[in-house]
């Protein structure tokens, strides 16, 4: 069979197609995501679940390359080569505290800029590539554009970043370290992605837009075939798990929903997991128009410490509906005070991560406090960035350490064995 796979655009809302002969962006009747839709058929007779990717697969997204709608990314040697095939981590304290013996965590800080956007990145970085782009723009709050940045530097591609002025520090100065031309706009996200659009419809640049560009989405889908061959895929009731993942535009729970539907059309996944979606109080248009068994989403003016979930309008919202309902799963909502507990609680059992991370793990909490989740019940939670991509938040989630002068022994002693935080 030829590479890459044969495959067409189909409209998530209203379901008309479209050839997969160039980069399409949303659908031109009515502005609807566009779902990637492979030739199963062919794939099927090629592959086989039991020998796929094989043993020798390269310890990264690539392993997945047979299932993804680009030509080989190449990249060789760079970090564009490593992004994917993060840990899983099964923590006994964490599982213990939260009376959850089967939870598990995957990491994604390992991925070359410290986030989950990297898998989205890599990919259209080589699609854009393949389609001979000479300028690569995106909207972000920071890790996209981050992921972008770092990937086109990798390979030597040219990108522009559009951030809101607000965003963390270290997100902007990865951006610019990476050497991307950075312009921060004196608004929310909302705005930047606006503005990104129309300057890549102006000048004919290629559009990384998350909930924009349908090749994001089979980016992140990559971490919903690293689930099912992590846990799912030797499990005979994949259908008991629960996978837990952080939602702002709701590309990502999209993209992951599209990895294992893939595999649900090729016959290898006969019952999908529940995927559940966490959103911050402050930034809760799709668990509104969830709540409310709605499809249509009405926008926020997001308010919330965890700015990678910060979305006013939330590009992908249908399909990040349309995972949850299909699966059996819900939307959960917390608040930035369960936000930065949940920060405090992973980065005692060795695991740092920032706010939207832990925003995830903290709807597992209010899951299993609820009782929804029982002791018997395998969970996993995708752990999405890094803790020192915001280290302001950090700092609100513990207490400031005291300060001693220098040679007061006395001092340092009272401190040291004066009952005080950090025990737990
Ligand atoms: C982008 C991002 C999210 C949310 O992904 P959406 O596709 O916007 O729902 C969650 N966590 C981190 C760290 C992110 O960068
Ligand atoms: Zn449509």
């Amino acid at each position: 069979m030829s590479h890459p796979p044969a495959f067409h655009y189909r409209c998530a809302r209203c379901g008309r197609t479209y050839p997969g002969d160039r980069l399409r962006y949303t659908c031109p009747h009515d502005q609807g995501n566009l779902d990637i839709v492979l030739d199963y058929a062919a794939l099927r007779a090629r592959l086989s679940p039991d020998t796929f990717p094989g043993a020798g697969a390269e310890p990264s997204q690539w392993r997945y390359l047979p299932l993804l709608p680009i030509a080989d990314p190449g990249g060789q040697g760079t970090p564009l080569r490593r992004v994917g095939w993060t840990p899983l981590y099964a923590p006994p304290r964490l599982r213990a505290a939260l009376g959850l013996p089967h939870l598990v965590l995957k990491d994604e800080s390992p991925n070359p800029t410290a986030s989950f956007k990297d898998r989205a990145s890599a990919l259209v970085v080589a699609h854009a590539r393949q389609t001979h782009a000479q300028v690569l723009i995106t909207a972000s709050t920071g890790n996209a554009g981050a992921a972008l940045a770092g990937m086109a530097a990798a390979v030597g591609a040219r990108a522009v970043i559009l951030a809101p002025r607000r965003a963390p520090e270290a997100k902007i100065a990865q951006l610019l370290i990476y050497g991307a031309r950075v312009v921060l706009v004196d608004g929310t996200y909302d705005d930047a992605f606006d503005l990104s659009v129309r300057a890549a419809a102006e000048l004919g640049w290629y559009c990384r837009n998350t909930g924009y560009n349908p090749f994001t989405a089979e980016g992140k889908k990559t971490a919903g075939l690293e689930i099912w061959e992590q846990c799912l895929r030797d499990d005979p009731a994949p259908q008991r798990w629960h996978i837990f993942v952080p939602v702002g535009d709701g590309n990502i729970i999209s993209g992951v929903y599209k990895g294992l539907w893939d595999l649900q059309q090729l016959g290898w996944l006969p019952q999908l997991p529940r995927l559940h979606g966490v959103q911050a109080a402050g930034s809760a248009a799709i668990a509104q128009a969830w709540a409310a068994g709605h499809d249509t989403i009405r926008p926020v003016q997001a308010r919330t410490l965890a700015d990678s979930i910060a979305v006013d309008l939330p590009r992908d919202g249908y399909r990040a509906l349309r995972a949850v309902r299909a699966t059996g799963g819900r939307y959960w909502v917390v608040s930035d005070d369960d936000i930065l507990a949940a920060l405090a609680m992973l980065g005692r059992a060795g695991i740092f991560v920032e706010p939207a991370a832990a925003a995830a793990f903290a709807g597992v909490r209010q899951a299993r406090e609820q009782g929804y989740l029982t002791a018997d019940d395998p969970v996993l939670v995708l752990l999405t960035g890094s803790g020192l991509k915001d280290i302001a938040a950090a700092r609100q989630a513990v207490t400031p350490p005291p300060v001693v002068a220098p040679g007061d022994l006395d001092h340092l002693r009272s401190l040291l064995t004066a009952t005080q935080g950090g025990t737990t």
